[in-house]
């Protein structure tokens, strides 16, 4: 909510993408940023929704005070979720590998109905696994829904559950470390391959990618081999330049959670870890160049 372009942001995705819903994560202090943003949300009947991501208990009522604020007439409030189906995700990779003779799929009791062939082969030959798109144990403790009259969502969800990642920092020897699993053990139990990254208008597979980079050139300090360095570099994001088919090859390859060489960076056990915000200020430093 802090780019200049959001609006047309949620014009363009919404455009671009007629049928798929647009969520905006957000942690919910920009929230009135927007005045028009109201009028954006009905223009698209519900289809782009808000939720925000609150990590703090605190901050939590004043958040949802806002929500109620934004949002017009009464309000129905769900509470709780212990099962997801990331439906629009699933959805959206669906009609891109489904032959025009199977079934539209609305809901997971749908998914369920289809014929066992056709499941067969949406996940063995498409890699499409459902179990990827259900979440059972929400890394959330507290999560609320609100929607108004004209069909606006806005989600509440306190998310303080941080899975490792990449890097690791070794407070010993002061430097960051990666780790060597085999790759197609990490990109299993990643999270990151879900959330393709745009970053300086390149698309790349995972933050991970995106951000490693950066960080080599503010010299964090990696201890690494020079070969490891170099495989991390030799990554290769989209560009808006590519061609339609150059483009399409990459996109479904993040679709169907394609494993790259790279995922060997990444734990192939990532230990969850609950985080709760204080009022301590963290101290930040300007790294040296
Ligand atoms: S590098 Fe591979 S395993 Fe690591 S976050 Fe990206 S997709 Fe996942």
């Amino acid at each position: 909510m802090l780019n200049p372009d959001f609006i047309e942001w949620i014009n363009g995705l919404a455009t671009l993408w007629p049928t798929a819903e647009i969520r905006i994560n957000t942690n919910g202090t920009s929230f009135n940023r927007w005045p028009g943003l109201y009028d954006q949300l009905l223009k698209y009947q519900g289809r782009v929704n808000i939720s925000i991501s609150g990590h703090n208990e605190h901050t939590k009522q004043k958040e949802l005070d806002t929500v109620k604020n934004f949002l017009k007439g009464k309000l129905t409030h769900q509470l709780g979720l212990t099962k997801t189906f990331q439906l629009w995700t699933w959805r959206n990779n669906y009609n891109n590998i489904r032959d025009p003779s199977w079934p539209d799929v609305n809901s997971l009791e749908d998914y369920y109905k289809l014929p066992d062939h056709i499941r067969h082969e949406i996940e063995t030959v498409f890699k499409l696994n459902i179990n990827n798109y259900l979440t059972y144990e929400e890394p959330v403790e507290d999560h609320e829904v609100f929607v108004d009259e004209n069909g606006i969502r806005v989600g509440w969800a306190r998310w303080n559950v941080f899975k490792t990642s990449a890097v690791t920092f070794d407070p010993t020897a002061q430097s960051m470390k990666l780790y060597n699993s085999d790759p197609k053990i990490a990109i299993q139990t990643c999270h990151g391959g879900h959330c393709a990254h745009i970053k300086d208008g390149k698309l790349y597979k995972c933050a991970v990618m995106g951000i490693l980079p950066d960080m080599f050139d503010q010299k964090f300090p990696f201890d690494i081999s020079e070969e490891d360095k170099k495989l991390i570099l030799s990554y290769e994001p989209a560009l808006p330049t590519w061609d339609d088919t150059k483009l399409n090859k990459f996109t479904k390859s993040l679709a169907t959670r394609d494993t790259i060489p790279q995922c060997k960076f990444c734990p192939e056990n990532p230990v969850r870890t609950k985080i709760y915000s204080t009022h301590h200020k963290i101290k930040v430093v300007r790294r040296d160049s």
